[in-house]
């Protein structure tokens, strides 16, 4: 090991608005109507976030059928399918919408360009529940409109779509930049008419953790991304490092973190996905610490200031 290891936490990192939101959500409803809360889905992609909440009396389940007849259900920030809206309407649950507003932003264009009569290529990972509820928001009777999900470029040689001059994209909010931009630029190539969302879906959250990513990269030899393994802008993150060349892992607690990977490392970089909590930061930083001597430095980087209202609870 080095003598003295200089650990850079990027910025911004962590938490975004809509992860906020959405934790904010099951806690006011745990206090409004006491446990337990039934929460479809983790409300988001965290370990430490949902051990948490179910300390607290949320119970997260994928089936609507696990939720009692006439409780509240809370639809995770990943948004919902318009069949599983409907599905709680039968069984008569009382739904709080956690989806993030710049996923509903998402869900307002698909509707608005499936009624123009377009179809839709979905630029998303395939399994992702915020793919799943985009996807969804195709409706039974609107069985004359088409939506493709596309994960890669090599998946648009193989795209067949009915109808090229009636075709829009939208994409998942938290996918690489980098290469989501060489999927449309595809796109656009293969379909010349394609037509494009008015403003990016990738959101603002993913954009500006990217870019802090990118900008620590040139000064790190180890990159740690706080963040669990099912939550996409964290996996983002570690993958855009290792694109950079630097040596990174991603891990949601400190007893992951190998003491093997500090050897000969002088400059740590640190960030963390929009999903994962601040205390994970620390604990990882802290376990640094007690391994090795470390200063520590908040790098600079663009202040967020976007906060989204709650809903009535
Ligand atoms: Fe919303 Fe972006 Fe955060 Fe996802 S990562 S919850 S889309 S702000």
């Amino acid at each position: 090991m080095t003598d003295k290891i200089n650990i850079l936490l990027a910025n911004p990192r962590g938490f975004c608005a809509g992860v906020d939101r959405a934790i904010q959500i099951v806690e006011e409803a745990l206090i409004q109507y006491g446990k337990p809360i039934y929460v479809r889905h983790e409300v988001v992609h965290n370990q430490y976030v949902i051990n948490d909440l179910k300390t607290k009396g949320a119970v997260f389940i994928e089936d609507l059928n696990d939720v009692p007849k006439g409780a509240h259900v809370i639809f995770s920030a990943h948004g919902i399918s318009k069949a599983i809206r409907e599905e709680a309407k039968l069984r008569e649950l009382i739904p709080i919408d956690a989806t993030c507003p710049l996923v509903t932003k998402v869900h307002v264009e698909v509707n608005k360009m499936l009624n123009q009569g377009m179809d839709i290529v979905m630029v998303g990972h395939k399994g992702h529940p915020e793919v799943e509820g985009t996807m969804g928001q195709i409706e039974k009777h609107q069985s004359n409109r088409k939506m493709y999900l596309i994960e890669t470029v090599e998946d648009i040689k193989s795209l067949i779509v009915d109808r090229p001059d009636k075709l829009a994209y939208v994409t998942q909010t938290t996918l690489s930049i980098d290469d989501t931009k060489i999927i449309i630029d595809t796109l656009k190539i293969k379909y010349p008419n394609i037509q494009g969302p008015k403003s990016d879906d990738i959101c603002y959250a993913t954009q500006n953790r990217q870019d802090a990513v990118k900008q620590i990269s040139g000064l790190c030899d180890l990159i740690i991304i706080v963040g669990s393994n099912n939550s996409s802008n964290s996996n983002r993150l570690k993958e855009l490092a290792l694109r950079e060349g630097v040596e990174s892992y991603m891990i949601d607690h400190e007893d992951l973190l190998q003491s093997s990977w500090l050897i000969n490392k002088k400059n740590i970089g640190i960030s963390a996905g929009a999903s994962a909590p601040e205390i994970s930061v620390k604990n990882i930083v802290n376990k640094i610490e007690s391994l090795t001597k470390a200063s520590i430095t908040e790098l600079p980087g663009i202040e967020e200031s976007i906060i989204f209202k709650l809903p009535k609870i």
